[in-house]
């Protein structure tokens, strides 16, 4: 039986819940009032909590594992395994300075303030490259300090930009690039261990499959050698003949990211009926 912290309300919370689904795992009660929940098919207890408070309770194993993002993982600098990243919540964390600065490299910042709510991340990386400057600890709304004149320069966490750009800032330096990831605790004996790989494997199954989309389509016979040339596929494609003479029907996996160009060609081959669908899991 393992515990899993996972964040109650917020940018990772449904995803979280959404991502044990599609692995399978059903919970015993869904209502997230509470703090926690029991699986019914899955060893595994959830915890419910503020995402700030997930790296510290997975250092002192309260909770084994949990999703959390890394730049909370980093800001908290608790002691604890990353095990797998999930591809979600993605974000970067960088220094913005007032669009009419000049700004040439980090030594830029010498001796300036700079308001943020990720300091431990930003000294961290400050010692790393030789500079001094003045980190003003502040918990929220880090992009208006420039404007009240608190701080010359921020750090924060961007995803669009679009935040700065109505404040009047321009990002100059990203620090760190961060997503969610599934972290543990450090001490975890073998039968927790084993629990987790078969979570970990259910959730690689379930993203590999994200990327990949399964396709059939009808052949005229004489065009197999040319379309099955055309199909990376992850082996060799499954041909079945169909019930009209010199036709067949040919099966495929092929990556998203090459989907309309590799059925373009498909098209001009000579393919025809083709039907296209997503994969639920996929083991590789
Ligand atoms: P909590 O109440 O749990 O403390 P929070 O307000 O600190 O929640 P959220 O805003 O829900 O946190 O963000 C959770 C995580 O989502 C962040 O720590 C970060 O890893 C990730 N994230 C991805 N994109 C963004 C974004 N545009 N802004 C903020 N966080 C983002
Ligand atoms: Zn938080």
């Amino acid at each position: 039986m393992i515990t899993l912290a996972i964040q109650k309300k917020g940018r990772l919370a449904e995803k979280s819940l959404e991502l044990l689904e599609h692995c399978g795992i059903r919970l015993k009660n869904g209502s997230r009032d509470k703090l926690k929940a029991a699986s019914v098919n899955f060893p595994l207890d959830l915890l419910f909590l503020r995402d700030d408070d997930i790296p510290r309770c997975v250092e002192d194993g309260i909770a084994d594992i949990g999703i959390v993002g890394d730049n909370v993982v980093l800001e908290t600098r608790a002691s604890v395994e990353r095990v797998l990243p999930l591809g979600f919540g993605k974000c970067r964390l960088s220094v913005a300075v007032p669009k009419q600065v000049p700004y040439a490299d980090i030594r830029s910042l010498e001796g300036k303030r700079i308001a943020t709510s990720y300091s431990n991340i930003l000294q961290d990386y400050l010692d790393k490259t030789g500079v001094r400057a003045d980190i003003h600890p502040i918990s929220g709304s880090v992009e208006i300090a420039p404007g009240i004149n608190m701080a010359d320069a921020i750090f924060d966490i961007v995803s669009t930009g679009s935040t700065l750009i109505s404040n009047g800032l321009k990002e100059v330096e990203t620090i760190l690039e961060s997503e969610a990831a599934i972290y543990r605790h450090r001490g975890l004996g073998p039968e927790k261990l084993a629990v987790i790989d078969k979570l970990c494997f259910r959730i690689q199954s379930v993203n590999t499959a994200k990327d990949y989309k399964y396709i059939l389509l009808n052949v005229p016979n004489e065009k197999l050698d040319e379309i099955c040339r055309i199909l990376p596929g992850m082996k060799s494609p499954t041909i079945m003949p169909l019930g009209d003479a010199g036709w067949s029907s040919v099966h495929s996996v092929i990556k998203e990211d090459t989907f309309w160009e590799i059925i373009e060609q498909l098209k001009a081959a000579g393919a025809q009926g083709l039907l296209v669908t997503d994969i639920e899991k996929m083991i590789l």
